[in-house]
């Protein structure tokens, strides 16, 4: 990805076009989910959630050290450095089918990385990872945001 791309204008529909092309808005559960992330990560997803061209839901940010023990001992996670300790993460599903399907969670994950680039606010999408694909995780780059 050229980081001297132009940014790409926002089409807005004049309304002839199915209702889904003005975008989505934030579910009130994915706002409580978002309680106490970095404004920063909260600003990505605000703006992400206008430029998906598929729905989602927030489903996790800020995890305390006991949700993270338990993540760990059920699998879910591998780690307990884990950037949701310190607000610097979120995970999101797909919805409404909540399918955790990759090809779908890989065009929302575009959304997030536009907005990302869009607001100059450095992300990472678990997806990219090689040695443990999280494809429902969003985080901030930790050298630019460090725990
Ligand atoms: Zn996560």
């Amino acid at each position: 990805m050229s980081e001297k791309d132009p940014i790409m204008p926002i089409l807005m529909s004049d309304g002839e076009d199915s209702p889904s092309k003005e975008g989505f808005v934030l579910s009130n559960r994915s706002i409580k989910a978002m309680k106490d992330i970095h404004p920063d990560l909260r600003k990505v997803v605000e703006l992400a959630i206008t430029l998906t061209t598929h729905d989602f839901v927030i489903t996790q940010g800020r995890r305390t050290i006991q949700q993270q023990r338990e993540y760990v001992n059920e699998g879910k996670s591998q780690t307990m450095h884990s950037r949701h300790l310190v607000g610097c993460a979120v995970d999101y599903v797909d919805y409404p089918e909540f399918s955790y399907d990759l090809k779908t969670m890989g065009v929302i994950a575009q959304a997030f990385k536009e907005a990302a680039k869009q607001l100059n606010i450095p992300i990472h999408w678990g997806g990219d990872w090689k040695h443990f694909v999280d494809s429902s995780h969003i985080e901030l780059d930790s050298d630019k945001y460090p725990d």
